[in-house]
């Protein structure tokens, strides 16, 4: 079956929508591939598939293979610079306009994410991404039964969940927890999205909300908090124009300086660098800080396994 070339897959869910589950999954995927990992992303979010705009193949055409369909590659290995392989697919691809929230009935729903988890063809992946609709609903609960039935025990590494300051307060992260609880999905880790605030013109980090309430109810459901990720602009200008993250001197995120080099300063004015998005994203100030959350969420899943 198609995931049997895949090492661990990993669901990311939210309590709701708007909080960056999508941008966390692809920074997790570009992170992932950075490390040298092959990654795959299954995007499978019908309230509004947003995972081909962020790695801009909206107008890629998917192929279709006997029995299934070939996913988009993002980018291929690159073995001598340390880069795995990216590929993606997503339900927005399937729709006639693309970006469309689906407004399928719950069983057609049902089917097409059992159709999705069956018939696309990965070929050997390290980590399977998959992006998921936010809430508890019905397409969650036949996921996760898809997959506890489909995944062999080994696959099945877990899930990251993602939160904002604001959605700490309301119950929609616990209800989440409970979710993955009540449904056998062991929470790999907590991340806590738009948590302060990148300032593109006085180069400081500001916390708009009070932040710290994504560690503490990590804590106390007892799963990993894996930090906290600021809103970057630079990042929606990476994703909506291809252009490269640029700071101020002195800007200064989660302690470490990420102005960027004066040397580097003249390709300001290039209006689109035609380099590999996983380069690009290489320069952003979320780089760092995804980096370390990888790596937590690689150990966290070697720990699922052995243990
Ligand atoms: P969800 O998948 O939870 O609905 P998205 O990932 O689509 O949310 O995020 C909503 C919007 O916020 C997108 O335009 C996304 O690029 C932006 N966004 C999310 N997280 C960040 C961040 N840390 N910095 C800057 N923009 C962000």
């Amino acid at each position: 079956m198609s995931l049997s070339k895949v090492k661990h897959i990993v669901l990311v869910l939210s309590g709701k929508g708007g909080v960056g589950k999508s941008s966390v999954t692809t920074q997790l995927a570009l992170s992932l591939s950075l490390a040298g990992h092959s990654v795959g992303v299954l995007d499978v979010d019908l309230t509004g598939p947003s995972i081909p705009r962020m790695f801009a193949i909206e107008d890629a055409k998917v192929t279709q293979a006997p029995g299934g369909w070939l996913p988009i590659t993002v980018h291929e290995a690159d073995a001598s610079a340390g880069i795995g392989s990216l590929r993606v697919m997503s339900l927005g691809f399937l729709l006639p306009r693309r970006g469309d929230a689906v407004v399928w009935r719950g069983p057609k729903k049902t089917a097409m994410v059992r159709q999705f988890l069956n018939d696309v063809f990965w070929e050997e992946t390290d980590y399977l991404l998959i992006d998921t609709p936010p809430g508890t609903s019905d397409e969650h609960i036949s996921l996760a039964e898809t997959l506890l039935q489909k995944a062999r025990p080994d696959q099945l590494a877990g899930a990251v969940v993602v939160t904002t300051p604001q959605a700490v307060a309301t119950a929609d992260v616990r209800k989440e927890l409970n979710f993955c609880a009540k449904t056998g999905i062991r929470v790999l880790g907590v991340v806590e999205n738009m948590c302060g605030f990148v300032c593109p013109n006085c180069s400081e980090c500001t916390n708009i909300f009070m932040s710290g309430g994504g560690e503490v109810m990590a804590n106390d459901f007892g799963v990993l908090f894996l930090g906290r990720v600021p809103i970057d602009p630079q990042f929606l200008v990476l994703i909506e124009t291809g252009k490269r993250p640029r700071y101020p001197k002195g800007t200064s995120v989660n302690g470490q300086d990420i102005s960027t080099p004066a040397n580097a300063a003249h390709e300001d004015h290039e209006p689109r660098d035609s380099a590999l998005l996983v380069r690009k994203y290489q320069d952003c100030s979320l780089a760092p800080i995804f980096a370390k959350i990888t790596t937590d969420v690689i150990s966290a899943v070697r720990q699922a396994n052995v243990g």
